[in-house]
């Protein structure tokens, strides 16, 4: 898609783009400088690029990995609202949410079943999985 398409699909209102980084990074293997330059540039790129503000974001392959507290400080430093990591899970309610660590549900072809989906989207199988978690003792809970 070109900018003028962008710019076309951008203005719908049940639509809102959000960066990725500037060349798909793992940003927890950069310095910090690094991954909030790649944070940054793409960030501006997109607004400079669709003539809206860019307020959202998702972590390059997202897990623990490649996002954690230093990333999800950036970018809420750099003024973006949201990112979303890879963890699979329910949004947490109230006091527990941090707006730049949100859990997401990848569409990338692992639940592309409709009954799977479907359970997933309802959140069922992430509570059953916390509440097991909480219930082992801390020695025994897989990393
Ligand atoms: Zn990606």
């Amino acid at each position: 898609m070109g900018w003028q398409e962008l710019r076309d699909f951008a203005s719908d209102p049940l639509v809102t783009i959000g960066g990725h980084t500037k060349s798909h990074v793992s940003l927890a293997k950069l310095s910090e400088e690094e991954a909030r330059a790649e944070i940054a540039e793409r960030v501006r790129g997109l607004e400079d690029g669709l003539g809206q503000t860019c307020r959202h974001f998702s972590f390059p392959y997202g897990d623990p990995g490649s996002a954690g507290s230093r990333e999800f400080a950036i970018a809420r430093d750099l003024g973006l609202k949201t990112a979303v990591t890879t963890a699979k899970g329910l949004v947490p309610d109230g006091s527990e949410l941090n707006f730049h660590s949100i859990p997401r549900l990848s569409l990338n072809g692992d639940f592309q079943d409709p009954n799977c989906f479907h359970a997933l989207l309802s959140g069922v199988p992430f509570a059953l999985f916390n509440l097991a978690k909480k219930a082992l003792p801390r020695g025994s809970r897989a990393a």
